[in-house]
């Protein structure tokens, strides 16, 4: 007798074994995927894991269904990689494996399949059994396995749907996926009805009354003959000296048509053309310190401020892997917030380049996945979020983490709970690839790392073109509100300098930490704010659709006409959000044309990508937007920034709220002022001396670690400490206090001091579930391992408890 051990994408602390025949015990690889039943009727997709003969396991096996593979999928490297994430972040190597490859890989029961919207193999070419398939799909939207399993009267078949998907014809229904579009430029032309001289004639007539609107296209006809080149609209607007509000009125009125070209994403004075370009003297030498730095470091931090080139070294660096053969990966925080940088880089890289990204469509992900793993040019770079450092390199030369200090490069959830730069850095390490880290404002961690030798370090210290920082003002608004020089949440002195900017037609960035109108209605007679039903939360006011709305479980309700604890008509909004100062900005400056870049304005396909567009286009003139704003938007027309206020980012109940605070109002400074005019950063607080905002004023980054550093040493936290938080859920509040208290108790036996909480979270009820944290600290001379190891005993000893059952446990190592 034959067996298999198969890891299955579940949390099942161990690999299942399997009975094979000879053949198939010949045939398997560890890496290939088989299908296998499970419980009583359920069907998955797992890794074979290990092949044996004769050493029977000590249950009964069950046969698999099916082979699905003719060679692994999975290399032998991943396979060690997933095994030091799962066992580092204390999860199955099932659960890894769910969220390492495509769902398409991964076909099981509860898999839902339909017809592929765009289908282009002609029916003709399939077999009888998936013609069956086809014909049924015809009929039913979507089928389940089993549907599929009655169809053809027989068991086995997850191969047949997977020749479907392999041919086009049906796809793996998952949540709406992003496409990535390439940009478009808006271009104006005179509609057809009036290219005739005599409708024209006309036209031009009864334009004679709209003087603002003959002015453009008198404009039009002159650029129009001076070369037959398309014309661009916002070169057009700015000729004729005019709004984007007249051109659309043209447009509207069908005298003017749009149209838009593709175009290349990032324009440069200068020569344009997919030539890399030449780096500046201070990014070549930084470019030879980092291969330096390579020589004694596999990983080196490039600490470069806003706007120094940073791409373009990792252009050159890239380049040179390249020319060896090997693969690169370029990892970023968010992919849909990158859009700019991955057309940049197609324009070097041109069809070398592959996006992956958990959004992207399940056949464009399998796409990627197999181009990776058989050494296709066309992947020979990859840029992805996190998730791409799941793909099956074989021959990975280079890693690029850029934005490293981005807290999204962590997985909250679900299981694996993972730092992508991190696990990027263990990646690297299996492939003796060189890691490369970058960021304007590095994380404590990875200084700390430089700090102690474990990383190189290489600093640019100036912008490209010797363009300087934007100049940092610190707005006191106590002390605007004292004098009364404040309009809605606007100082005098911001909208002085939005006045301005406005006059000169330069656009304005405005940050706000919140979305939504006003966090908080509260009644001012009784100062009773209503809450979330099913969360410990106060709900938000949402002016646009007129309602209050629960940012943690999606809870909403029609605005409120009158208080419901006393009843009086004096309902107030507190605090402010995105959108109330996007409300404040059309009385403040009617005519000027305001945007807003939230959660909320960037949900649906695309969304994102096209304020981008407008933005770049000139269509916009005042974007007010959350911490999105901050990352790596690269404009030539932004010179003032507005943060609307500091302190509700410095006040944020949390170890690295400082760090972050000064890393973001950084990055977001960072937006002004990229070219040669100086930028201009109006920061409004209460708390003017923060030594936070004092730093951030002065771009003193190495101050703020000395003193962070310090004080993460005093109170034992990161990167001193490492921190696992385990977090206990439960609708009876009684059962997770006790059922929390009882963990940290038995973790304190050994664990001692180092054991905080249980504690609630700033929320402390979420979808009717109630929480509470216990923290672990690890000083740095304890085993991680052997503290781990503990942790896994206590949570054996803790399933074991009948009463606790219902509690839910979730673990996070190096939590965020
Ligand atoms: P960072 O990533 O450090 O914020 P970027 O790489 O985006 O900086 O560079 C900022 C701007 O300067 C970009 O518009 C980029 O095209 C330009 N730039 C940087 N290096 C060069 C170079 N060597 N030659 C021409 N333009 C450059
Ligand atoms: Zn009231
Ligand atoms: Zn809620």
């Amino acid at each position: 007798m034959y067996y298999i051990d198969v890891i299955l994408p579940i949390p099942l602390k161990q690999a299942f074994t399997y009975n094979v025949n000879k053949d198939q015990a010949v045939f398997l690889r560890q890496g290939m995927r088989v299908s296998v039943p499970f419980g009583k009727t359920k069907i998955y997709t797992g890794i074979v894991y290990a092949i044996y003969n004769n050493k029977k396991p000590a249950y009964e096996t069950k046969a698999i269904d099916q082979i699905l593979d003719e060679t692994p999928i999975i290399t032998p490297t991943q396979i060690k990689h997933w095994e030091w994430m799962s066992s580092y972040y204390m999860c199955t190597l099932g659960e890894v494996i769910r969220a390492a490859l495509p769902s398409a890989f991964l076909l099981e029961s509860e898999t839902i399949i339909s017809l592929s919207s765009e289908r282009t193999e002609d029916e003709s070419n399939l077999s009888d059994d998936e013609f069956l398939v086809f014909e049924a799909l015809q009929h039913q939207s979507s089928l389940h396995i089993n549907d599929v399993r009655s169809i053809l009267d027989r068991k086995n078949v997850v191969k047949v749907l997977q020749q479907l998907l392999q041919k086009g014809i049906i796809e793996v229904q998952e949540e709406v996926y992003e496409q990535y579009t390439p940009k478009l430029k808006r271009y104006v032309k005179l509609a057809a009805a009036y290219t005739s001289e005599e409708n024209l004639k006309e036209l031009l007539d009864t334009l004679s009354r709209a003087p603002k609107q003959r002015a453009v296209l008198m404009t039009l006809f002159m650029m129009s003959a001076a070369d037959k080149k398309p014309v661009d609209a916002i070169q057009l607007q700015k000729k004729s000296e005019t709004t984007s509000t007249v051109l659309k009125t043209l447009v509207e009125k069908g005298i003017l048509e749009e149209y838009y070209i593709q175009k290349d994403r990032i324009e440069f004075t200068g020569d344009a053309g997919s030539d890399i370009k030449k780096l500046s003297d201070a990014q070549e030498v930084a470019f030879s310190e980092i291969k330096t730095a390579f020589k004694k470091h596999d990983t080196t931090l490039l600490h470069g401020v806003t706007s120094s080139g940073k791409t373009e070294v990792y252009v050159r660096l890239i380049e040179e892997v390249l020319e060896t053969g090997k693969q690169v990966l370029y990892m970023l925080p968010e992919i849909a917030l990158t859009t700019q940088l991955i057309s940049r880089l197609q324009l070097y890289f041109g069809d070398k380049i592959s996006v992956y990204h958990s959004k992207y469509s399940v056949n464009e992900r399998v796409e990627v996945w197999n181009n990776v793993l058989s050494g296709k040019p066309k992947a020979q770079i990859v840029i992805g979020a996190r998730s791409s450092l799941f793909l099956p390199f074989t021959n990975l030369g280079l890693i690029v983490v850029d934005e490293e200090h981005e807290p999204s490069f962590k997985q909250y959830n679900p299981s694996p709970r993972y730092h992508a730069r991190d696990s990027a850095i263990v990646l690297g390490n299996l492939h003796k690839a060189k890691l490369l880290l970058g960021s304007a404002t590095p994380s404590l961690e990875s200084y700390h790392n430089t700090e102690l030798d474990k990383y190189g370090l290489v600093v640019l210290k100036n912008r490209f073109g010797n363009v300087l920082l934007p100049d940092i003002e610190l707005v006191d608004i106590k002390e605007k509100h004292r004098k009364k020089q404040m309009k809605g949440h606007f100082s005098d002195r911001l909208l002085e300098a939005m006045a301005e900017a406005l006059e000169n037609e330069e656009q304005i960035i405005l940050f706000q930490n919140r979305r939504g109108f006003s966090p908080v209605v509260e009644c001012t007679t009784c100062g009773i704010a209503p809450q979330c039903p099913n969360c410990d939360v106060s709900l938000t006011y949402h002016q646009y659709k007129g309602e209050l709305r629960c940012h943690y479980c999606g809870y909403h309700m029609a605005m409120l006409k009158a208080c419901m604890a006393c009843g009086s008509e004096t309902l107030d909004t507190k605090g402010f959000g995105t959108e109330q100062i996007e409300t404040e900005l059309k009385s403040l400056f009617p005519n000027a044309s305001v945007a807003r870049m939230d959660q909320d304005t960037t949900r649906g396909k695309n969304a994102y990508a096209k304020l981008i567009e407008r933005l770049d286009n000139q269509e916009i003139d005042i974007l007010v937007g959350t911490q999105m704003l901050a990352k790596g938007l690269d404009f030539r027309n932004i010179n003032l920034v507005g943060v609307m206020n500091a302190d509700n980012l410095l006040n944020f109940p949390d170890f690295r709220a400082h760090e972050r605070s000064f890393q973001l109002l950084q990055q977001v400074s960072g937006r002004a002022g990229r070219t040669q005019k100086r930028g201009k950063v109006l920061i409004q607080t209460f708390n003017p001396y923060h030594q936070i905002l004092q730093q951030v004023s002065v771009n003193d980054y190495e101050g703020m670690y000395k003193q962070q550093n310090e004080e993460r040493y005093q109170y034992k936290y990161p990167p001193f400490y490492r921190t696992i938080k385990i977090t206990f859920k439960d609708r009876n509040l009684q059962k997770m206090q006790q059922a929390s208290s009882w963990f940290a108790q038995a973790l304190s036996q050994q664990l001692k001091e180092n054991v905080l909480g249980p504690e609630p979270p700033p929320v402390s009820r979420v979808r009717n579930q109630y929480i509470s944290n216990v923290l672990v600290k690890i000083p740095k001379q304890q085993s991680i391992s052997k503290t781990k190891d503990y942790i896994n005993t206590v949570h054996r000893s803790f399933n074991g408890i009948k009463e606790f059952s219902s509690v839910r446990l979730t673990i996070d190592v190096d939590n965020y």
